[in-house]
């Protein structure tokens, strides 16, 4: 009976890998390539590239993300402090989070990933190429490393909107307001500063003096309609796509990576680890046969699995250079 059971799925398995094979198409369904050279081959030929970068960027300047293992400020994470309730219920404390991250971003640099995607930036823009990046990250690095053209999907530390005028604006002050000085210590034994909300960061336009907040993308919230919107125009136009330091089957990268790949532009993932599009291809396999069973259409699914062209692993300070590096049939 067993060993009915595991004929029958071992044929069904091997009937679903082969429909999947011929809806997913040949070189999606192929294992993600580690060839540098073919990789630079159609970065040679791109004309519009869009990289999407995540976390691991970040982390490679040291910059704390207050999430996973050991990723604590004082006795919270950030998915506890980074929400509109948080910050309705105790402002003072979310801004102490806010403003600790700010600072500790005074002490962090830009990394060779980071300047390795302006410098490509920069130098195709003199040949009519474009390069745009689109990042969850909101430290500005790529911004501090001279990258130009960034849609920040998630906001950014270093800017403010007014919960009165709804005003967004730049605000690089260190501290933001002086009754911040030097508090948002991370120690798990300091205490809420408790700082009364008059004194807490607010709107200098004439006749508002709203509340102001960190204009982040805090859990729970939608994203910025105007940015997103942009993003899938990058991505709707762009012809070589690269997922850098996050992977491309987690979100954002997810929600973006297979509507590239479903044009058939190539889309090469630069992290630290595995690629999940080979590692799990037997429960992707098992996952797929259940989706048919149940009826449900395949093709989104498989444009999200099979995405990969490219997988590079490593660190992106590495990987990154050396795949954005100056191609021999660019001029000089
Ligand atoms: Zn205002």
């Amino acid at each position: 009976m067993i060993l009915r059971q595991f004929t029958c799925r071992a044929v069904v398995n091997a009937c679903t890998q082969a429909r999947i094979r011929r809806l997913a198409g040949s070189r999606e369904m192929a294992k993600p390539s580690s060839d540098l050279a073919a990789f630079r081959d159609f970065f040679a030929k791109a004309e519009n590239i869009a990289i999407l970068t995540g976390a691991g960027v970040s982390a490679e300047s040291g910059v704390p993300t207050f999430r996973g293992a050991g990723g604590f400020w004082r006795k919270w994470q950030a998915q506890d402090l980074a929400t509109p309730e948080a910050f309705s219920g105790n402002p003072s404390r979310v801004w102490e989070f806010y403003h600790y991250r700010r600072e500790v971003m005074l002490t962090k640099d830009p990394n060779a990933a980071h300047k390795a995607i302006a410098e490509c930036e920069e130098r195709l823009g003199k040949q009519g190429r474009k390069v745009t990046v689109i990042t969850q990250n909101i430290d500005e690095l790529h911004r501090r490393a001279g990258s130009k053209n960034i849609l920040e999907i998630h906001g950014s530390l270093f800017k403010t909107r007014c919960l009165s005028c709804g005003h967004e604006e730049a605000n690089h002050k260190s501290p933001i307001c002086p009754a911040l000085k030097d508090k948002g210590a991370p120690d798990p034994n300091t205490h809420d500063a408790q700082i009364p909300v008059e004194q807490l960061p607010r709107c200098e336009r004439a006749g508002c003096g709203g509340l102001l907040r960190p204009a982040v993308v805090w859990f729970g919230e939608s994203l910025d309609a105007d940015v997103l919107s942009r993003s899938h125009e990058v991505l709707d136009s762009c012809d070589l796509c690269l997922v850098v330091g996050t992977s491309s089957v987690v979100y954002p990268a997810a929600m973006f990576a297979p509507q590239v790949a479903a044009r058939g532009v190539p889309v090469a993932e630069f992290n630290m680890e595995n690629t999940p599009a080979t590692t799990h291809f037997k429960h992707v396999s098992f996952f797929a046969l259940f989706l048919l069973v149940c009826g449900f259409p395949l093709q989104p699914f498989l444009s999200l699995h099979f995405c990969l062209r490219f997988h590079f692993q490593g660190p992106c300070g590495t990987t990154l250079p050396a795949a954005l590096a100056r191609h021999k049939s660019e001029p000089n």
